[in-house]
């Protein structure tokens, strides 16, 4: 056997649930320890454990992340009516990524995974558009009333001193509703700087898109706060590294992306960013074919896959079968986590590894060895379909 690649400071690991499950243990057997002397410092979340610590496992995670710096995530059952009957479970326990990301108060940057013979719904899409999403306020935040017949509905803000500034927003002839949403300056600040950083670390040009022409305040708030960050603190560093940053409307935005050929960053606000990465997921063809990871202001990232747990999959595996659920984007949870330890670490060998192993598995695909998923989206003659284990085996042997 080769050397193993040596590591310095751990990864924080969080194993989760079902079908990912069982392909986390075998990306590590096959894939992982056979190459790397790997260092982790180990969260079951499963959700079985998850109960068993009244979910305290999830809050133990974010704090070593903080810790350490850099944490890869399995896909974790988030409860609901069903689950708590299934597992037995005291009670309906939050989403465990919504309680990472409130602790690292972070965003996240979605991009699909491109490979050779897949072929996009938009076919000049030759590289990758990563989405950015603002992940506080707006619409997921708000407040929103039913207005009868003949009401007035009416905005008011009032200062610290007690002082109010009102608006009418409608006065109601007939019934309808009315909404009222917000953000913070300090959320907004913190959005804009993990897009700069992520840019800046990706090498690629970052766009911002809202609707200021009509959003005179709101909008116009987040591109004032965009533009003062861009000019006071990354527009040198930008420039030496032949990137750019550039503001524009959001209408323009979605014209430029579907003619474009990809390969840049889409800052999107929250509910720009959850409609738009599920058109770009869908335009490349699968969910599992997406990495994700959360950026935090604090200086720490968790990279995930951006898929789910494939339950339906895991109930197959456990009656027995075998099942053509595709590993890539946790593949790549681990490839993007070893390579950041490996750059903060100033361990080449561990970033290269990294490297290698995203080859590997692209390289698998592109010699029409594939998973069910990506079977109808190649357009590879004399492809061949495998389950999930004949297609880990692929890529280890081209490792
Ligand atoms: P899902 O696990 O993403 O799966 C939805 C469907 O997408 C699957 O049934 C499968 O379609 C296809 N799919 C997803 N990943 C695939 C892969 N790697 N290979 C092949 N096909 C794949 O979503 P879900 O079934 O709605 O959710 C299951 C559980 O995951 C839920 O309990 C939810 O709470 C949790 N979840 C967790 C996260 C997270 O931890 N980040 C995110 C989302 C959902 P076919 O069945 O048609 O083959
Ligand atoms: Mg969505």
């Amino acid at each position: 056997m080769p050397e193993r690649t040596a590591m310095k400071t751990p990864l924080v690991e969080m194993d989760g649930d079902e079908m990912t499950r069982i392909i986390w243990g075998w990306v590590k057997e096959m894939l992982i320890l056979p190459h790397v002397e790997l260092k982790t410092e180990y969260y079951d979340l499963g959700l079985a454990n998850r109960e068993r610590t009244r979910d305290q496992v999830t809050v133990l995670a974010a704090e070593a992340t903080l810790r350490h710096g850099v944490a890869v995530k399995c896909a974790t059952v988030t409860p609901n009516a069903g689950r708590v009957e299934e597992y037995g479970l005291s009670t309906m326990w939050k989403s465990p990524n919504g309680t990472i990301r409130a602790m690292l108060d972070g965003t996240v940057f979605r991009a699909p995974i491109l490979a050779k013979g897949l072929r996009p719904y938009i076919p000049t899409w030759t590289k990758p558009i990563t989405i950015a999403r603002h992940a506080y306020g707006d619409v997921y935040r708000n407040v929103e009333l039913a207005a009868g017949a003949g009401s007035r509905a009416e905005l008011v803000v009032t200062d610290s001193a007690g002082g109010e500034t009102r608006e009418t927003l409608c006065e109601f002839g007939s019934g309808g509703v009315a909404q009222a949403i917000h953000n913070t300056d300090e959320s907004i600040a913190s959005f804009a700087r993990a897009c700069f950083r992520y840019a800046a670390d990706t090498g690629q040009d970052l766009w911002f898109a809202a609707k200021d022409t009509i959003s005179k305040t709101y909008d116009h708030r987040f591109k004032d706060i965009f533009q003062a960050m861009y000019d006071g603190e990354y527009r040198e560093a930008f420039e030496k590294a032949g990137i750019s940053y550039a503001y524009t409307l959001i209408d323009d935005m979605v014209a430029r992306a579907v003619r474009s050929e990809g390969g840049f960053v889409w800052a999107c606000k929250n509910y720009d960013g959850d409609v738009m990465s599920d058109m770009v997921a869908a335009a490349c063809g699968s969910l599992a074919m997406m990495t994700s990871v959360l950026v935090s202001p604090k200086g720490v990232f968790e990279y995930e896959a951006a898929h789910g747990t494939v339950q339906r999959h895991f109930y197959r595996h456990r009656a027995g079968e075998r099942t053509s659920t595709n590993p890539i984007a946790t593949i790549f949870a681990w490839s993007g986590a070893l390579r950041k330890r490996g750059e903060l670490d100033g361990l080449a060998g561990l970033a290269g590894f990294a490297g290698r192993l995203e080859e590997a598995a692209l390289g698998a695909v592109g010699d029409g060895i594939m998973t069910g998923d990506l079977y109808g989206l190649s357009g590879i003659e004399g492809r061949r379909l495998t389950d999930t284990e004949g297609f880990l085996a692929e890529v280890a042997r081209r490792l």
